[in-house]
């Protein structure tokens, strides 16, 4: 039985020594195998994964490597088990941590940064000078769980204490897996300015994390909030989540003008790109007003061309964001615990643990419109209990 010295446990969460995990082989090679459960360390906690969504950087890692980074090189045939957007229990606290109960129910954030780098000081943790140092003779404590370190397609993953937050007993596991995407969105409007009441924002790119920038976006009161795509299914899921107007680019040959006609015929004041669309970078420059700013949320793959002198001209702001960086989950999560918008709406589809490889294929092939794909460890256990 699990029973590290100085690890605390509880007996109404018994925990295996041995887990059921996916680990990377080849490109686009997943295998199931079993894992020893890991131990959590000063600062860290053990917790159940209870329910993990896929995103589209799980299919980069899983199929090209980077942005993971496993001891300084590509992923593959590492034994590292992908995934990062999960939620779960804290089922075993690490020496010396009172933050949070045995039992409790948390989501979680990818980056847990070094703590002694410059921009770990600044609060920039996801931009953590030592970012995937973790390893020999270089470990500087960094974690990037499913990027540099072990992450969730597995039972059990051990989390720095920074990169959890409590989530509400009414909230779904399923919801409790998009407190992360919602917070990647709150970060981007928080670089952005913060405080958007009142302020024009267009979201390119339907996809969730643009989805949620529309859902955060119209809880911080921007109005009107303009939300452009190519799928009308994914459009009214913009309108669910609040957007005042969508627009579907491939039916408006001018899409810049008709941002401006719905903004009362000026630019608008923040563009969250998140299309990572070849165009995109341009078409968000050309959607601002003067003095405008843009928040690049997505990356394509490849380089894109950007009117410079239009920034230079127009004195326009550009961030790039990597993340949910400064917390910003802890806000997502305030708002979805106040029910200020549903995430849930972004669901699309359930599987068990066993079945990733179908998931992921619902999810990169987007099959039935597949959107946001999660599956759960129990997911079969449930199923059959709810039948019976
Ligand atoms: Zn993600
Ligand atoms: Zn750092």
């Amino acid at each position: 039985m699990y029973a590290p010295a100085g690890v605390k446990t509880s007996k109404n969460f018994p925990i295996p020594d041995k887990m059921k995990a996916w680990v990377l082989g080849n490109p686009g090679e997943l295998i199931y195998t079993d894992k020893t459960v890991p131990v959590p360390k000063k600062a860290e906690v053990l917790v159940r994964i209870d329910a993990i969504a896929i995103c589209a950087t799980d299919l980069d890692n899983i199929y090209h490597g980077p942005p993971a980074l496993i001891e300084g090189g590509k992923p593959f045939n590492k034994n590292w088990t992908p995934g990062h957007e999960y939620m779960g229990t804290v089922v075993a606290l690490g020496p010396g941590v009172d933050e949070y109960k045995i039992g409790q129910r948390i989501s979680v954030e990818i980056h847990a940064g070094c703590g002694q780098c410059k921009r770990c000081r600044e609060g920039m943790y996801t931009s953590c000078h030592n970012y995937g140092l973790n390893y020999g003779d270089v470990d500087k404590g960094h974690r990037a769980n499913g990027f540099t370190t072990d992450g969730g397609f597995c039972e059990y993953q051990v989390n720095n204490i920074n990169t959890l937050v409590a989530i509400p007993d009414d909230m779904s596991d399923e919801e409790g897996t998009l407190v992360v995407t919602a917070g990647t969105a709150m970060y981007g409007l928080t670089e952005l300015g913060g405080l958007v009441a009142g302020e024009s924002v267009v979201v390119t790119g339907p996809g969730p994390i643009g989805l949620m920038g529309v859902a955060v976006a119209k809880a911080l009161g921007a109005q009107p909030v303009i939300l452009t795509g190519t799928r009308d299914n994914r459009l009214a899921i913009g309108t669910a989540l609040g957007a005042d107007h969508v627009i579907n680019i491939r039916k408006t040959p001018d899409v810049v003008a008709e941002v401006k006609k719905l903004n009362g015929g000026k630019g608008v004041d923040y563009v969250l790109e998140c299309s990572a669309a070849p165009t995109g970078v341009n078409e968000a420059l050309y959607m601002v007003n003067r003095g405008g700013k843009v928040c690049l949320a997505a990356f394509p793959h490849d380089q894109a061309l950007v009117d410079v002198a239009h920034i230079v001209r127009n004195n326009i702001y550009i961030y790039g964001i990597r993340g949910e960086g400064k917390s910003a989950t802890h806000r997502a999560e305030a708002f979805m615990r106040q029910k200020r918008f549903d995430a849930t709406k972004i669901h699309t589809h359930t599987f068990a643990l066993a079945d990733l490889p179908e998931a992921i294929r619902y999810a990169k092939d987007r099959v039935d419109d597949a959107i946001k794909v999660v599956v759960k460890a129990k997911y079969e256990a449930a199923a059959k209990e709810a039948a019976e």
